[in-house]
């Protein structure tokens, strides 16, 4: 499979390991947007948020539960904001499910 985040979570592309088990990976972004820019996958190939179902959903679960600990271990106490870009007019650049993790600074109101 030619995906970079499915070669990430095989370490076959060296990547800042955040958080590591075995369904998820966080690791920091090489272009960050904001002090901490935290990118949080699935390790099984999920294109997009369009492809959550009832087969996959126990690892987005288990990614939710982890995103407010792995913050907290970045230091986030002020906030931070978490994006999932889908699709082209969303921008979405790699297709394999991540997660945004942004903040260390104050981000501002209005994303579009
Ligand atoms: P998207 O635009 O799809 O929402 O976000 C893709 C993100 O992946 C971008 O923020 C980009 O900087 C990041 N990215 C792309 N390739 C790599 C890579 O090889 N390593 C890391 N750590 N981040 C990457
Ligand atoms: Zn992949």
């Amino acid at each position: 499979m030619d995906c970079i985040f499915c070669k990430i979570a095989r370490n076959e592309i060296p990547s800042k390991k955040i958080y590591e088990d075995d369904y998820m990976l966080a690791f920091n972004d090489i272009n960050p947007q904001a002090p901490v820019h935290i990118l949080v996958i699935p390790k099984q190939h999920i294109p997009s948020l369009d492809e959550i179902n009832t087969g996959n959903s126990d690892v987005i679960a288990k990614i939710f539960e982890c995103i407010p600990p792995i913050a907290a271990s970045a230091g986030l106490i002020n906030g931070y904001r978490l994006i999932s870009n889908c699709g082209s007019d969303a921008c979405q650049s790699v297709g394999h499910l991540h997660f945004h993790i942004l903040g260390g600074r104050q981000l501002p109101a209005n994303m579009a």
